[in-house]
């Protein structure tokens, strides 16, 4: 096969092959752009390096007539000693990804060429400076050199000579740093700097085949699902200078607004400078209007140019380029990183403009992206100091008092403090800590470590790996490298969307999008952008969107975000507080007789929770649960009951009661709780229980409809593995349901259903559907049965060890395990439906708001996807982008 390819003969949807840099450049080469050419090694080259830890046998050649050829364009040999042809080294995955080897530039310099390059340019100093540039990025990149050694040599001449830049050192300055670096090489790697272009070139593309597997690049791509064996392609370009005095220079460059969305160009220029000096931040850039100043035609080229890329691409572009002496070229652009703002401001502005439509503007953002935006987050008016910036591991904006171990911050937060947990890395010690703080910082693990994971649980702001913070736990303080040290109960704020930290505390905003649908009034473009485009989903999707309320108000404000019903409405909470009482006098009750007594005093109380909901969600379904959670839940704690009872024992009190409750306690103690006595098993077992609150549903749509209304409630069975199960509970619900009609006079047709989240309720789903109007999936408890985790106690535990070693790329009760938990639904779907054609299917687990499972339900034809109500908007969204 062939492993290299001239920039013309490529094209932009070659990115498997030539990588993400190599596609594009060969796309500006067949636009007629003005870019310096160049051939590329591909990615199969790259793999098959790895795989034989050599070079594949053709390459070699293969690069050889292809440098013949770029040698002939050019007119120049690669590092002639009398003028030299100079090349760059260039890696370019399919994805960019930071971590790995980046770029070598001017390749072809030695002791000799140097020489040739000055007399040709007649410009000593740039072929020097040309020369230092090589060293230093040959030295870091390829022969694995600390590139503070040549940075601070750099400084430390600088500082010697009394100069701030260093386009101030003299050709004799940069001749002494050049004789520096090569010392240093010397020294650091145990070789000389090799003075054969051709040795240079390939131990370059070498070093980039290499990078793909370094630490830091595996970390990458395991937390951005990356495919571990795609390797990365290598880009050998000829060398343009925009380090040849003040009619040169580099830049980078939008074609819109990358941060906010706004249309029109923004960029940044460096006067003499090569490409990597921009960025390094090492002289103030001019923006690109300045640029106009500076260089008009170059300028307005560069707009032209821009227009056209962002025309051809129909997206926001990125762009590199370089200012040779008044010429402009072009040497890298591809669709431009945003943020979620301009993400979806940029899409509507391009369907407005015409460059795409509305479906794929909607194709075009995230409902990863919409959720960012609807957390709080901070002023972006407000003062700020940064600090040190970690990995954006778990979004929000927290702003609290720095506390270094578990205890302190328990300590605090019980006294009313906010406070941010900082750590090395957490550990299960950490967990009660983490519980209280308003976020997590931490310097140390990826986004995958303990600290990330178990806050993405919890829904706790983090930031993970500040690799700048040196924390001293001992001393309760932390010391950013070369910079301010916070010491325990100092104010600092973290921004987990951007893994930003700042010194003290920052303004809180609500987010502009939350307060939108909350109804109040908000002038705010990106407000306008985000309804446009999940009206647009919402006119093309075939999944319907519920939400899981307990309360009245959950009900109406997840109307308020656009759901169709409730998917999910938890009745346990409708248990606790005063109520609690009521719950013990059951079961201590002794009989019939007290059962049936603490069951009438609950029955009111039921059946006005219920006819609030009903309300609040008239016109749509109220999927209503029966109770689910083991009973022992709503009873004292057998400890502290057993201590209160020994107490009294010595002081010779009777108490009748307590006696009675501590047995009943003992009785119901389970070793596997989540295993033992709840969900239809105590239907059957406590059936006065269920048919409470059958009764309790069934009244308050009596009392709705009396009242005008137009209820529609579900009843739900939970927990069922066989079809034997919910035909008994079945029997007694409808015998009250005939009771309920024929009291009232009124045609109810309540549709009963049942939880599917047990693998036998899955596997025997053509059963169950006999006696089943509609399943729910609780994907939640399926997804714990189906691995047998228990959720509450592995997500702490070992979970994070499990995403390191790569078990599963994402936790599976936050994104479906689509292959072992998506084939019981799947199979559930299949047999059910053959059963009964119109079962009504949904999901209430946690999944339901998640956008890549959305997908996954959507393409298993469940009718609607339940969750809680700030995901109602995003899974709005993903339902139709997942139509699309
Ligand atoms: P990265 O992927 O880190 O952006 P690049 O390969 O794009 O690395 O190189 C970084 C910068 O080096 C470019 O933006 C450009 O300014 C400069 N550069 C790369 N190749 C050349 C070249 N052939 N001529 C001039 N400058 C170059
Ligand atoms: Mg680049
Ligand atoms: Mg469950």
């Amino acid at each position: 096969s062939t492993y290299v390819f001239d920039f013309a003969q490529g094209d932009k949807d070659q990115r498997d092959l030539l990588g993400g840099k190599g596609a594009n450049l060969a796309e500006m080469v067949n636009l007629g752009l003005p870019v310096p050419p160049g051939f590329t090694i591909t990615t199969e080259a790259c793999r098959a390096y790895l795989a034989e830890g050599r070079e594949p046998e053709a390459l070699s050649r293969e690069v050889s007539e292809h440098l013949a050829a770029l040698e002939e364009a050019m007119g120049r040999r690669l590092g002639d000693p009398a003028d030299p042809l100079l090349v760059s080294v260039r890696s370019g995955a399919k994805f960019s990804m930071p971590g790995m080897m980046e770029t070598v530039l001017n390749i072809g310099l030695n002791d000799e060429s140097v020489a040739g390059l000055a007399a040709q340019s007649e410009d000593e100093r740039f072929a020097l400076d040309s020369y230092r540039r090589l060293l230093q990025m040959f030295g870091a990149t390829v022969l694995g050199i600390e590139g503070e050694v040549f940075g601070d040599a750099l400084d430390d001449l600088k500082r010697q000579r009394g100069v701030d830049q260093d386009t101030e050192l003299t050709p004799d300055d940069l001749r002494e740093l050049v004789s520096t670096y090569q010392q240093a090489i010397r020294e650091h790697a145990g070789r000389d700097f090799p003075q054969d272009p051709r040795e240079q070139l390939d131990l370059a593309v070498r070093a980039v085949f290499d990078s793909w597997n370094t630490e830091r690049a595996v970390l990458y791509r395991r937390q951005e699902q990356i495919p571990e064996d795609l390797g990365t392609a290598v880009n050998i370009q000829a060398m343009v200078f925009g380090n040849r005095g003040d009619t040169s220079g580099s830049g980078v460059a939008f074609t819109r607004d990358p941060a906010s969305g706004n249309q029109g160009v923004y960029g940044d220029y460096l006067q003499n400078a090569q490409g990597e000096d921009v960025v390094a931040g090492i002289r103030n850039t001019v923006s690109l209007a300045d640029m106009g100043e500076i260089d008009r035609a170059s300028h307005d080229q560069l707009l032209e140019i821009m227009s056209t890329l962002e025309q051809h691409y129909r997206d926001m572009c990125d762009i590199e380029f370089t200012v040779e002496r008044g010429k402009l070229w072009m040497l890298q652009t591809r669709v431009g990183k945003r943020t979620p703002e301009a993400a979806f401001r940029i899409a509507v502005h391009m369907a407005d403009e015409g460059l795409i439509d509305l479906d794929e503007a909607v194709r075009r953002v995230s409902g990863a992206q919409l959720a960012q935006l609807m957390f709080p987050r901070f002023d972006p008016k407000a003062r700020r100091t940064l600090l040190a910036k970690g990995m954006n591991a778990s979004p929000g904006a927290a702003v609290g008092r720095a506390v270094f171990d578990w205890g302190t911050a328990v300590e605090w937060a019980e006294r009313g403090e906010d406070v941010i947990l900082v750590r090395k890395e957490t550990s299960p010690d950490d967990l009660h800590g983490m519980v209280v703080a308003k976020g997590i910082l931490t310097s140390r693990g990826g986004k995958t470590s303990h600290a990330a994971v178990v806050a993405r649980g919890m829904g706790r702001t983090c930031v993970c790996g500040a690799e700048a913070l040196d924390v001293d736990t001992k001393e309760g303080r932390f010391t950013v490298r070369g910079g301010k040290t916070v010491e325990e109960g100092d104010l600092i704020s973290i921004d987990g969307s951007t893994g930003e930290i700042f010194d003290g505390a920052v303004d809180v905003v609500d987010s502009h999008v939350v307060r939108y649908f909350e109804g109040d009034d908000v002038d705010d473009p990106l407000v306008d952008a985000v309804t446009r485009l999940i009206e647009r989903a919402d006119a093309v999707r075939r999944l319907r969107v519920r939400t899981n309320a307990d309360t009245a108000e959950d009900a109406a404000r997840a109307r308020r975000f656009g759901a169709q019903g409730i998917g999910l409405c938890r009745t346990e909470h409708m248990f606790l507080g005063d109520r609690r009482q009521l719950v013990e006098d059951l079961i201590v009750a002794d009989g019939e007789k007290g059962q049936e007594k603490a069951l009438d005093a609950l029955l009111p109380l039921q059946r006005q929770d219920f006819t609030e909901i009903l309300e609040a969600m008239d016109g749509l379904p109220v999927t209503i649960r029966l109770i689910d959670p083991p009973l022992h839940e709503f009873l004292p704690d057998i400890t502290e009951l057993s201590v209160a009872m020994a107490i009294a024992d010595t002081r010779g009190h009777r108490k009748k009661r307590e006696r009675r409750l501590l047995d009943a306690v003992s009785r119901l103690h389970e070793q596997n709780p989540m295993l033992g006595l709840r969900g239809v098993r105590l239907g059957i077992v406590i059936p006065g229980l269920f048919t409470m609150q059958a009764r309790a549903i069934l009244e308050a749509a009596v009392a709705r409809k009396r009242a005008g209304g137009d209820p529609r409630p579900e009843i739900m069975i939970p927990l069922v593995a066989s079809v034997k199960e919910l035909d008994l509970v079945r029997a007694r619900i409808d015998v009250i349901a005939r009771e309920v009609a024929e009291e009232s006079g009124l045609d109810l047709d309540v549709k009963i259903g049942t939880m599917i989240e047990l693998p036998r309720a899955a596997l025997t789903a053509g059963e169950i559907a006999g006696s089943a109007e509609f399943f729910s999936f609780g994907t939640n408890d399926l997804t714990q049965m189906t691995w047998g985790f228990s959720r509450d106690d592995v997500e702490a535990s070992f979970f994070s060890t499990y995403l390191e070693q790569g078990v599963f790329p994402v936790s599976p009760f936050e994104s479906l395990d689509t292959a072992g938990v998506g084939e019981l639904v799947r199979t559930a779907v299949e047999r059910g439906r053959a059963t009964r054609p119109d079962l009504h299917l949904g999901v209430c687990g946690e999944h339901g708001g998640d956008p890549a499972s959305i997908h996954f339900f959507d393409d298993a034809g469940l009718d609607y996807v339940s969750c809680s109500p700030f995901r109602v908007p995003v899974a709005r969204l993903e339902a139709g982008r997942s139509a699309l």
